[in-house]
């Protein structure tokens, strides 16, 4: 290699944030304080307490909150093994790829001691229990054991697709092996609100229990601008008590006052009700119905979802399947005596509370879990991604989760998504520049200086002092481009009398303060 190639290669790789991740830098990330300082004072008026959860659960937890079936479990989950036994897992790859590389019988002897090898290293952790001692673990080593015996009984005259059946068998019951607990990075939090609310026996509390959650969510998403594969929620639960429909006006109307709060534009609320486990699946099945005669008008997404989840229909944005749709029979007109009582009671109390509402009775939401009662939230300035919130109830999910019979109502917010529409409102708030910037010149002004900058900062006021000497006419520049309000200058003379110049950077006015007037001017001005 040549001296010049070698250079090139020694050049440090420059990385960058992962697809769909992004940094989030001043002085946005200002507008995300006072998004989330906001959230904690409103969620508190209406008496919720933080919940702070993990950032990665059990895969089982979200496939059976969220649904199996559901996008969101099936194909965007950052899922992954969580164990240490590299080298068992070295070996059982190593095992897989000589399976896959000798497909005839007479290789037999290849694959044979590693796999062998393999078998009593896993049984081993198993005893040692590094190995998950699950029934599904159990029952996979018996196979494999019975695999090898299997094989070990071969000659070189068994046919070959016998042996390669067998191998193939082998493989996949390696492979399915858990070397640990499979878990995800979480999609969501109500899935872990309600695991919280049953681990903490939350219902020996006074009910309902009422809790909000702000962080970071993962889904492997296409990327785009408002959707991303790390993103922010902020979201609240009610869980426990009864399912009065005042519940789930309150919850909305605390959205609503949130959004207020922060003058989001262009706020739209839908509402609708998608019933319950005795109304629901009877619509299902009616719009099922209704679609079938109609298949050969839809697209392909539709077409296949007329069997795996019809309610996915109404969510279709394809133009050519719009006046189709508008046909199609209404949940609100197949609501069980109960539901449409639910549902008329909940848009009275939002009436009462004042909170304006659009009814949509296309509105389904995607997660399996919702029933009665779901809601989102568009806001302007998001293009098609305009969705900053959406909830619903979800009476089953604890119980379905392994705890009592609880009622719920909550929902999320798209943070990124309410970030976006603020700032394309001119709601953001300006740079924060610096109060004062300390102007120092020479070795004693510079002992001065630092004892005023604790003094300034003990106030409570933003300052930046110089680490080294600089000319005044450099550091008054420099003031002005970090957007000081005030030059503070400190040079021989000030010391010496004891009286600061303070320089009002947007006039060029300055005036000579002692210290402990200079601190009341500040205030008094700042
Ligand atoms: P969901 O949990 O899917 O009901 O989403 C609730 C809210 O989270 C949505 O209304 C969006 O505002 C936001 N959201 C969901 N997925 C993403 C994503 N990939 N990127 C940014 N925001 C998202």
């Amino acid at each position: 290699m040549s001296e010049g190639a070698a250079k090139k290669e020694e050049k440090p790789r420059k990385f960058q944030a992962i697809r769909g991740t992004r940094d989030l830098l001043p002085p946005e990330t200002a507008l995300w304080n006072r998004v989330e300082q906001t959230a904690h004072e409103v969620f508190a008026t209406f008496g919720f307490g933080e919940i702070r959860l993990p950032i990665f659960e059990p895969t089982e937890l979200f496939a059976r909150a969220v649904g199996s079936e559901t996008d969101i479990v099936s194909k965007e989950m950052y899922t992954f093994e969580d164990h240490d036994l590299h080298e068992l897992n070295l070996r059982r790859s190593r095992s897989i790829t000589d399976i896959e590389l000798f497909t005839e019988p007479t290789s037999v002897g290849i694959i044979l001691p590693y796999a062998k090898h393999f078998l009593t290293e896993a049984k081993q952790e198993l005893t040692a229990g590094k190995l998950p001692r699950t029934p599904s673990n159990e029952f996979l080593l018996a196979r494999i054991e019975s695999d090898l015996d299997y094989l070990a009984t071969l000659t070189d005259a068994t046919p070959r697709d016998a042996f390669r059946d067998r191998c193939s068998e082998l493989r996949r019951n390696m492979q399915a092996l858990e070397l640990g607990p499979v878990i995800s990075l979480r999609p969501e939090a109500t899935a872990s609100v309600c695991r919280a609310y049953i681990e903490h026996n939350m219902q020996q509390l006074p009910q309902p229990v009422k809790l909000y959650y702000l962080g970071p969510m993962f889904r492997r998403e296409r990327p785009q601008k408002g959707r991303y594969r790390q993103f922010y929620q902020i979201g609240a639960e009610v869980l426990g008590g009864s399912d009065a429909p005042a519940i789930d006006a309150e919850v909305i109307e605390m959205v609503m006052m949130f959004f207020d709060r922060l003058e989001l534009q262009g706020v739209q609320l839908e509402i609708n009700s998608i019933g319950c486990r005795d109304c629901r699946p009877k619509y299902v099945e009616l719009l099922r119905a209704a679609l079938l005669k109609v298949k050969d008008k839809l697209g392909p997404d539709s077409q296949r979802r007329i069997e795996t989840n019809p309610l996915r229909v109404l969510d279709s944005k394809l133009e050519s399947e719009q006046g189709i749709i508008a046909r199609l029979p209404r949940i609100a007109d197949h609501l069980c005596e109960d539901c449409a009582t639910h549902y008329a009671a909940v848009k009275h109390q939002l009436e009462m509370r004042g909170v304006i509402y659009r009814e949509n009775w296309r509105l389904v939401r995607g997660l399996d879990y919702y029933m009665r009662t779901t809601f989102e939230i568009t806001a302007k300035g998001l293009g098609s991604q305009n969705a900053v919130c959406g909830g619903g109830r979800y009476d089953g999910l604890v119980e379905l989760l392994g705890g009592p019979p609880t009622k719920g109502i909550g929902f999320a917010i798209g943070e990124d998504r309410l970030i976006l529409s603020l700032q394309e409102s001119g709601k953001a708030p300006a740079q924060q520049g610096r109060d004062v910037y300390i102007a120092w010149m020479g070795e004693r002004a510079h002992a001065t200086a630092i004892r005023a900058a604790k003094d300034l900062r003990k106030a409570g006021f933003s300052v930046e002092l110089p680490p080294v000497e600089q000319k005044f006419g450099k550091a008054l520049g420099q003031a002005d481009k970090l957007g000081a309000k005030y030059a503070l200058i400190l040079g021989d003379n000030e010391v010496s009398e004891g009286l600061w110049t303070l320089k009002t950077l947007a006039d060029g006015s300055q005036a000579k303060y002692t210290e402990p007037d200079l601190l009341a001017h500040l205030r008094k001005s700042l």
